[in-house]
């Protein structure tokens, strides 16, 4: 390990202070302290900010609901209002990492966890977002759970939050508190794609915390879920996910919200499978042919082929799950 100072506040103000003073943020500890030990990061000061008001669930006036950042995993997939509202939510939550993760991770680390490509944190090898300049050890490696779509020449890591995709697919807002005020950013413009900078992954301004996520409200006509295919059946990341959520009234489809988790640098809206979707009526035909949209535009690696056909037939599934086995 290395030499670190670590630094607890109560209040907000006082953590983008000492934010502004150059020191990383950390609440439940899954991520960061492992990237640490493994001296994949070296933070010189962490601010703990286990301790800010940011752990209530809450309904909005827009009848969707916001969730503290610092609202643990296991606690957010309890939630009554979660549960009942967006089961999608919750099952991306309940399939994710181990419980004992999800007693202590938070719902602002999920989404700003850091990928799981094994030359990432591995500092024996080339990697731009771990050294910006070094090279891609996946392009040329290994690259069995690696993106099919968004990839760049320099990096072609997934992002492995399960939660992340669920967001995506239901349009959430990301809201910041930062030394110039608070704002707020669409879940899809939050996660970057890596381009030519794979080092710089989520769209924060230096000093900026995430202060609660915020998911808009679906017709209580919805139906949602969330389907993970993997190597084994707990502890493991996606190799592909689907998120879906549909709204079906008088037989036809009126609004679909669907994304893919596995398949991309960044979760990936699957907006030709939605529109495939809208206006039409549920159908077995329909699951398949809008699922053939999933893969649009993939960039498959030399060990990641297989990625194309399992998303298709993910998505197909899910559909059918979320949508009635027509
Ligand atoms: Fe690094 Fe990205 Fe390449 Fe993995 S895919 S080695 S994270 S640059």
């Amino acid at each position: 390990m290395f030499p670190f100072s670590c630094t607890k506040v109560s209040t907000v103000r006082e953590a983008l202070a000492a934010g502004q003073r150059g020191g990383r943020f950390i609440a439940g500890g899954t991520t960061l302290v492992d990237l640490m030990r493994e001296t994949v990061e070296r933070p010189g000061a962490l601010v703990d900010i286990s301790a800010l008001p940011m752990r209530d669930v809450r309904v909005t006036d827009g009848g969707g609901v916001r969730i503290g950042a610092l609202v643990r995993m296991a606690d957010a997939a309890v939630n009554r209002t979660v549960r009942a509202a967006y089961p999608v939510i919750a099952e991306a939550l309940e399939l994710s990492a181990s419980a004992q993760l999800r007693n202590m991770a938070t719902i602002g680390g999920n989404i700003m966890q850091r990928t799981r490509c094994t030359y990432f944190r591995d500092v024996s090898a080339p990697c731009n977002k771990r050294r910006p300049g070094s090279g891609c050890a996946a392009l040329g490696g290994y690259n069995r759970t690696h993106a099919i779509l968004g990839g760049s020449e320099h990096c072609v890591a997934t992002h492995p939050s399960d939660l992340a995709v669920a967001l995506t697919a239901l349009e959430a807002t990301v809201h910041l508190a930062g030394p110039a005020g608070e704002r707020r950013v669409a879940f899809a413009d939050f996660l970057l794609r890596p381009g030519n900078t794979p080092d710089r992954e989520q769209a924060l301004r230096p000093g900026e915390l995430i202060t609660f996520v915020e998911v808009p409200g679906l017709p209580r006509t919805s139906r949602s879920g969330y389907l993970k295919v993997r190597d084994r059946q707990s502890y493991e990341f996606a190799l592909v996910s689907a998120a879906v959520a549909l709204d079906i009234r008088g037989g036809v489809i009126r609004t679909a919200r669907v994304a893919a988790g596995g398949v991309g640098t960044v979760p990936w809206k699957l907006s030709a499978v939605e529109q495939h979707l809208v206006g039409n009526r549920p159908s077995a035909k329909l699951w398949a042919e809008a699922a053939e949209r999933a893969a649009d535009g993939a960039q498959p690696l030399e060990h990641n082929g297989f990625k194309v056909d399992l998303l298709k037939h993910t998505v197909e599934r899910q559909l059918r799950v979320v949508g009635g086995n027509k």
